[in-house]
């Protein structure tokens, strides 16, 4: 489509929020970069389970929204102000909001280059999750070999990468996942031992696989259904690391249950505070670009979808029927 002779871009935007059906894919005006900006085309967009939050309100935004986080494309334009980055260069960032879109502008400060070994699927798919399995492992409980951890999930998109840099790390994994097709998955990233924690209760399986000791740390993405059997899991002094809720925000929880658990530490982290520097962030995702590049870390993308189908991504991921990586292809 054409206004005054050129070409209307399009994006998915939320107009309401709600359920997967609000998300509405509409041209948008053709952007501009400004100060410190960068005009990209977008090759992929990631799908990250925040943007169902963003979507749906519960972290609510100003309206319309242009959703969408994380990306990798190539620079088409570079504003006033930007150094170290010229058009034509391949990009990938994890928190330009509107990336579900065929282009969007990215602030150079959080735009990382992609290495050559690297294409862009594999590029957009590494940033938020693999930035947030990285700092989980190396910072905010950060592992060391001999370690027991609880990693649940483990066949989603975080929950791969964070199996693979844990094993990495040198812990012993044990996994949870739902089904026997996201066994082998979690089984294929390293895990040690994994539960179905859909049939069987896992907090008594977990304190079985360690001889009644628990674990150094759990890893929970989950939320509400498991932060309870997650605390029971713990070994005295060990690390809640609850880092996200799938299946619903946890409610308040008294301190005194931290002391009952075993003198055990909850933090509820976010990436934002563990990429807080530029070099912070070129250290983790150089680090995560290099493994990927030398094969030492997969980054597996689950499922392709154009960016019309953008309310099917959330319906899948929603509905736990995903795997790894969704991305948006525009
Ligand atoms: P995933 O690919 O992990 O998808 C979510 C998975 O959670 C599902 O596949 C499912 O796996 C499991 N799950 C368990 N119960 C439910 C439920 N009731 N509804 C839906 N899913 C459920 O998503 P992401 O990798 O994008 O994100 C994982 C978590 O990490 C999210 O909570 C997200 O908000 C959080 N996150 C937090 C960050 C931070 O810095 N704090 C950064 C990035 C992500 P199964 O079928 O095996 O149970």
């Amino acid at each position: 489509k054409t206004r005054m002779g050129t070409v209307m871009p399009k994006a998915v935007l939320v107009r309401s929020t709600g359920g997967p059906e609000v998300l509405e894919l509409t041209d948008v005006e053709p952007k501009e970069p400004g100060p410190g900006q960068l005009l990209v085309a977008v090759a992929a967009a990631g799908v990250n389970y925040i943007d169902t939050y963003h979507r749906s309100g519960l972290y609510p935004l100003e309206l319309p929204l242009a959703l969408g986080l994380e990306g990798a494309g190539t620079v088409t334009a570079v504003g006033p102000d930007v150094t170290g980055f010229a058009v034509g260069d391949r990009v990938a960032w994890h928190e330009s909001p509107g990336s579900y879109a065929e282009q969007v502008l990215v602030a150079a400060e959080q735009a990382v280059p992609v290495p050559e070994g690297v294409d862009d699927e594999t590029a957009a798919a590494t940033m938020l999750q693999g930035l947030t399995a990285h700092y989980l492992v190396t910072s905010t409980y950060p592992i060391h070999a001999g370690d027991t951890v609880l990693v649940h999930a483990a066949a989603g998109g975080v929950g791969q990468l964070l199996v693979q840099l844990a094993k990495s790390r040198g812990a012993r994994v044990i996994a949870t996942v739902s089904t026997a097709a996201k066994e082998e998955l979690a089984r294929a990233a390293g895990a040690d031992e994994v539960i179905r924690y859909s049939e069987v209760d896992f907090a008594p399986e977990v304190r079985r696989l360690t001889d009644g000791v628990g674990v150094n740390a759990v890893y929970d993405g989950v939320g509400k259904d498991t932060f309870d059997g997650g605390l029971a899991s713990l070994k005295p002094r060990g690390f809640m690391v609850l880092y996200g809720g799938a299946s619903g925000p946890v409610p308040p929880v008294d301190p005194q249950r931290l002391n009952a658990a075993g003198s055990v530490y909850l933090t509820r982290p976010r990436l934002g505070a563990y990429v807080a520097t530029r070099e912070e962030l070129e250290w983790r995702a150089g680090e995560l670009f290099a493994a990927v590049a030398d094969g030492s870390l997969k980054v597996a993308v689950g499922a392709r979808y154009p960016l019309a189908e953008a309310r099917k991504a959330h319906e899948d991921l929603e509905a736990r029927r995903t795997t790894a990586k969704l991305l948006l292809i525009p």
